[in-house]
């Protein structure tokens, strides 16, 4: 137990889940989330921190007067962000390490049983991590992998990891799966899968290939999505194996407010500049400003960040940029204050909170899947320009199947011109398709606010885990 140190005290409840979260943004945000919902619904639960994130998190803070969590860090190979360039090397030493310190820490619950009331019965971890229902079943207890991604996204893992995935090398572009009734272009596949894949490091596309190595072995599969959204591969993948959709795992206060004191995921990397962003929007007409994020990873060609610029420059709106401080370097010379007139540049933002205000009048989004949930729940059209991963695959979801926005597009080098942005931006906010984008985005917001199939999966888990103890 030497590297498990709990940073806040106990508290009793019906039955004890352990959620391990894996330290990125876009993963921490809806597993902490969901941990919460757990927790309103009388688990007692306690949040396992990976040791390189856990000095950033302000958790103290986040007392909720409606459910408690309690926090135990856990060793993942760094103390404080790793200084690691090697992405094999890294996620070697996270899981030699996370497998470790998990061990000492269900011998240590083991071992003070009589002291923990109740004793943890289950451990839910990311899916990226399927290693660790090895340790959760040798510790004795259930295990169930939580996916930050898509259900259409995992599917299309799930037919790699069979080996069912062929892509076409000539002739039609077209990818049929069993999954999925609609066929896809090898340019909505994920990136990891496809010809771009060969630039990736072997051991990340291992990762999300290996998400369902065991996925058999586990309790069940819970999935940060909403089953209206993606109704049939949902059909598809209950067959399969035992998933159970969750989301949108967003704070209530955007939801149905079932928690009004629930306003943000708690756990921010970043330190966003939210009085700047909030007081900027304030001073700006309804649905008047342009709102670009490319999320917490993406790194943008410098060529492409000029472009971007000059989109914003050219479009003639007001604009809210998320430039992070490791991107800020690309943009033009004097950008920021030439066009201080116009648009706020900021580092990092309270994305929820933007996105909730009625100045904001699209979203040009690297389409994460957590920024296109938040759009989604939020009722907020998008442009999407997806940048590597499974954002390609979001992005169809977006333009051709929810029809909520538009994709832009990109040349074989996945290089988008200004005039291309600025055609997008204009399309969403005035241009002849949107009206039915708005539509469509106000039809989606009212089906992730009800949410009832997600509601119903989170008690009927609950009622089961706590009748079980
Ligand atoms: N986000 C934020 N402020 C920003 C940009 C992003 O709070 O300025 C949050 C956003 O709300 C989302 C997460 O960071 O919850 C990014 O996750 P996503 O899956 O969209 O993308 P990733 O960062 O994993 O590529």
């Amino acid at each position: 137990m030497e590297n498990n140190e709990a940073i806040l005290g106990t508290v009793t409840r019906g039955a004890h889940v352990l959620v391990l979260a894996y330290p990125l943004q876009g993963h921490i945000n809806p597993i902490l989330q969901f941990a919460k919902r757990l927790a309103f619904k009388g688990l007692k639960v306690t949040i396992l921190v990976p040791s390189s994130i856990s000095h950033q998190a302000p958790f103290q803070q986040h007392k909720h007067q409606s459910f408690d969590l309690e926090y135990i860090r856990i060793f993942d190979g760094y103390e404080g962000k790793p200084d690691e360039r090697d992405v094999n090397a890294y996620l070697r030493r996270v899981k030699t390490s996370i497998s470790q310190s998990l061990s000492e820490l269900l011998d240590h619950f083991k071992k003070n049983n009589q002291k923990l009331d109740p004793t943890p019965k289950m451990v839910i971890y990311d899916s990226v991590m399927p290693w660790v229902l090895d340790v959760v079943k040798k510790g004795g207890l259930e295990g169930a992998p939580f996916f930050t991604q898509s259900c259409m996204v995992n599917s299309i893992y799930y037919h790699v990891n069979q080996g069912e995935l062929k892509i076409p090398i000539t002739g039609s572009n077209l990818v049929s799966l069993p999954a999925i009734k609609s066929l896809l272009k090898v340019e909505d596949l994920p990136s990891f899968v496809t010809s771009a894949g060969l630039s990736y490091p072997a051991a990340v596309i291992n990762m999300l290939i290996d998400q369902f190595s065991n996925v058999k072995e586990a309790t069940c599969l819970f999935v940060n999505s909403l089953d209206k959204l993606e109704i049939e591969v949902i059909k598809w993948m209950e067959i399969i194996c035992p998933v159970k959709t969750i989301g949108p795992c967003i704070p209530y206060k955007y939801l149905d407010n079932l928690i009004p004191d629930d306003m943000d995921y708690g756990l921010s990397l970043f330190e966003p500049e939210t009085n700047d962003c909030i007081q900027w929007l304030n001073a700006r007409e309804s649905g008047s400003v342009v709102y670009v994020s490319m999320g917490s990873i993406a790194s943008v060609k410098p060529d492409q960040m000029n472009e971007i610029a000059s989109a914003m420059l050219n479009c003639n709106r007001f604009f809210l940029w998320v430039v992070r401080t490791s991107e800020e370097n690309k943009l033009p010379l004097k950008f920021k204050e030439d066009t201080s007139e116009k648009g706020l540049i900021v580092n990092w933002c309270p994305q929820l909170e933007v996105l909730a205000h009625q100045a904001i009048g699209c979203f040009i989004t690297h389409c994460g899947w957590n920024s296109t949930l938040e759009a989604v729940s939020l009722g907020v059209p998008m442009v999407g320009f997806p940048q590597s991963s499974d954002q390609f695959t979001n992005a169809k979801c977006i333009e051709d199947i929810w029809g909520i926005g538009v994709r832009v597009k990109a040349n074989e080098d996945g290089f988008v011109a200004k005039e291309e942005i600025e055609m997008c931006i204009h399309e969403v906010m005035e241009g002849e398709s949107a009206k039915e984008i708005r539509e469509n985005a106000n039809k989606w917001k009212q089906l992730a606010v009800e949410g009832r199939t997600s509601a119903n999966n989170i008690q009927e888990f609950v009622t089961k885990l706590q009748c079980s103890t």
